[in-house]
């Protein structure tokens, strides 16, 4: 099967590594023909070209471009797809990109691999990124069930493994353990590099180790990716990080009033929750 792949950076890069390595035939289209040469010379894909005509010959097509940019590269490649094409997209939000992309193109799958790295663009790409990860697929009412096996065929190829939900759910559940974890970890950074004393901050960033390493992490993530999952998944980003505050306030107003029973009571239920939240996300 031939596959095309749209916008060859970190998620692009390491689908066409993985792609390649069971065996299709991958067709790189980028901007920039600079990450083209790259893309050949690091074995990403078979071909690339800055010219959309690339894709002629390709029965599935990657979209892994920014957010901000999916809608305008969809318009810029349709032209150039045969109609069976299957088109798909990697965009950490699924319901703006579905409700629009959905009436431009009928086989258009949703989709989301829950695998990244802190790292962006085509050096960042990495073989075997998908193994045992999670992988979303959202396909509407009037989805092709033919394109949607096509789809999952291919992703199950790269040893992810496919889960279904509908866009608005799936933008809910990766606001609770994707969007709003950044930033979290975002104010955790921010909360740590305003203390005052700069003994004690040069203090802190020696003593700082796992915990803190583990707790900052996707804080300190690709920042374009941040501002887009906040744009594009305002409304249920909002509504986790104001649970959140809520959540803050309690454990606060906790420890004002020294009601060390309490929080013990409440330590111990994340305590427990944590590996049980955890578990239930293998399946
Ligand atoms: P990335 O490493 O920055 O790669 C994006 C690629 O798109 C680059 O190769 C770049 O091409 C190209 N590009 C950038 N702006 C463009 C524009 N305006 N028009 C056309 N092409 C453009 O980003 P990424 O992390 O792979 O993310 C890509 C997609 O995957 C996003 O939709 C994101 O939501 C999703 N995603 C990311 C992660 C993650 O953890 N990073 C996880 C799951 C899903 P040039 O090299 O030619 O400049």
């Amino acid at each position: 099967m031939n596959i095309g792949i749209v916008g060859l950076g970190l998620i692009g890069g390491s689908l066409g590594l993985d792609l390649r390595s069971h065996g299709y035939q991958v067709f790189g289209f980028s901007r920039r023909e600079q990450t083209c040469q790259q893309a050949i010379s690091r074995g990403v894909v078979d071909q690339a070209s800055v010219d959309p005509a690339i894709l002629a010959a390709v029965q599935v097509v990657f979209i892994c471009t920014p957010l901000a940019a999916i809608f305008n590269t969809v318009e810029q490649i349709i032209p150039h797809l045969s109609t069976n094409t299957v088109l798909t997209d990697v965009g950490s939000v699924k319901s703006p990109i579905v409700k629009a992309i959905t009436p431009m193109w009928t086989n258009f799958v949703g989709g989301h691999p829950m695998a990244g790295t802190a790292d962006s663009g085509l050096a960042a790409a990495q073989l075997n990124l998908f193994v045992l990860k999670p992988y979303v697929l959202t396909p509407v009412a009037t989805t092709p069930t033919q394109a949607v096996s096509i789809v999952e065929k291919v992703v199950r190829s790269l040893g992810a493994t496919v889960y279904y939900c509908r866009p608005d759910e799936h933008d809910r559940a990766v606001s609770w353990i994707s969007h709003l974890p950044v930033m979290v970890s975002a104010g955790l950074i921010t909360a740590c590099m305003n203390e005052s004393d700069l003994n004690v901050l040069a203090l802190a960033q020696k003593l700082a180790s796992s915990g803190f390493r583990d707790t900052s992490r996707v804080g300190g993530g690709n920042p374009e990716l941040g501002v887009m999952m906040a744009r594009y998944n305002k409304e249920e980003l909002l509504r986790s990080l104001h649970q959140y505050r809520y959540s803050l306030e309690a454990l606060i107003n906790l420890i004002e009033q020294e009601d060390w029973i309490s929080l013990e009571q409440q330590l111990k239920s994340t305590h427990l929750a944590r590996p049980h939240f955890l578990e239930s996300d293998l399946g």
